[in-house]
């Protein structure tokens, strides 16, 4: 899989490339992006290009062939998600007294090291850390370059602070990628080591023609909701549930009914008794949230002359009928509320007791 294949932010592929072609790639590297943007994806690529055995090139920059030794070992650490669960399944096998001492870590070639945040916390730990620094100074064995992919750069303190060694003199022969769709999130001081590249949300047209090679069985009507809906990552868009997400519109679309004018609020009770206790509510319910905050943002671009920002593309007949019934301030009134009922479920308020709450205060705001 080439340079050719990778979608969205051309210019900056370009630039990080020609960075190569040059002998000037930077030793550590802040990726940064929105989840799905593909920053896993162009460190595997840049990977594979630093140690692939053919080095071809194609527009005349740096690529690499996906099928030597080199480029087919790195490959194998593509399904990230699979590598992440195998390791973590191994690690649950261990005795009590091993799995405490063993970190996940993803390495499908000698030279390439992925460092996921390590559950159940999520967060770069410092034995990982320590492991990482354990090899860096060591020579490449099969490639020309130790590549070492921080996947979610959230560290504990501790973890971060050792990182920080490294950065301030990382051997020639290395480089460090730190991926995060927060580079705010990391320590100045870490920041101000690294080079940041920044991969932006692809735009819906993009992910359009994305959906279209990799998810032929949907209508196109479809591809290009769910390229509105999807928020920019190809990942999030190729794992869509559209059915899931229209299912949790409607039932967002009843809880603002009654402050649209709709007098009969047994359609409202109806969906909100189906908001039981458990896990299983509670993902219900997250998903339901997530679709109020999008249609009351919708809301917002309609009522500011903005109707083409408006990501509920195929109800955007409705969206204007309730713009209408509704001013500025119940928008942003109704957006604090649903601030608050998404702080209340975390203190575990009865779901369906706490959405009735919701419906009537934006009702009556
Ligand atoms: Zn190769």
């Amino acid at each position: 899989m080439p340079f050719s294949d990778f979608h969205g932010n051309a210019d900056v592929v370009r630039s990080v490339r020609e960075m190569l072609a040059h002998g000037r790639f930077p030793h550590a590297v802040i990726l940064s992006g929105p989840q799905g943007s593909g920053k896993f994806t162009l460190a595997q690529m840049l990977a594979k290009t630093m140690n692939c055995l053919e080095r071809p090139t194609s527009d005349g920059l740096p690529d690499f062939c996906g099928r030597c030794a080199n480029c087919v070992r790195i490959a194998e650490a593509d399904d990230l998600e699979g590598r992440f669960a195998e390791a973590v399944e191994a690690r649950e096998n261990l005795r009590e007294a091993d799995k405490r001492e063993t970190r996940i870590l993803v390495q499908t070639h000698p030279d390439v090291l992925i460092i996921p945040p390590d559950p159940p916390q999520m967060l770069v730990k410092v034995d990982q850390v320590r492991h990482f620094i354990g090899e860096i100074y060591y020579r490449p064995s099969e490639g020309r370059e130790r590549v070492y992919i921080f996947s979610e750069a959230d560290f504990m303190k501790e973890a971060a602070n050792s990182l920080l060694k490294v950065l301030e003199e990382p051997p020639d022969f290395a480089t460090i990628f730190l991926l995060t769709d927060n580079p705010s999130a990391l320590l100045p001081t870490i920041r101000s080591r690294c080079m940041q590249v920044r991969l932006a949300p692809l735009s819906p047209p993009e992910v359009e023609d994305y959906l279209a090679e990799v998810r032929p069985e949907w209508k196109a009507r479809e591809r290009g909701l769910v390229a509105r809906l999807c928020g920019g990552g190809l990942g999030r868009a190729r794992s869509f549930d559209l059915p899931q997400y229209l299912a949790a519109r409607q039932d967002a679309l009843a809880l603002l009914a009654p402050a649209m004018g709709a007098r009969d609020h047994s359609e409202l009770f109806k969906v909100t008794e189906s908001y039981r206790a458990g896990a299983d509510g509670k993902s219900k319910l997250d998903s339901t949230i997530r679709v109020l905050y999008s249609l009351l943002e919708d809301l917002l671009f309609v009522k500011s002359g903005t109707p083409e920002m408006v990501r509920n593309l195929d109800i955007q007949g409705e969206l204007q009928r309730m713009a209408e019934q509704v001013e500025f301030d119940w928008i942003v009134n109704a957006t604090q509320r649903l601030g608050e009922l998404e702080s209340g479920m975390r203190r575990n308020l009865l779901r369906s007791l706490a959405l009735d709450a919701f419906a009537t205060a934006v009702e009556n705001g």
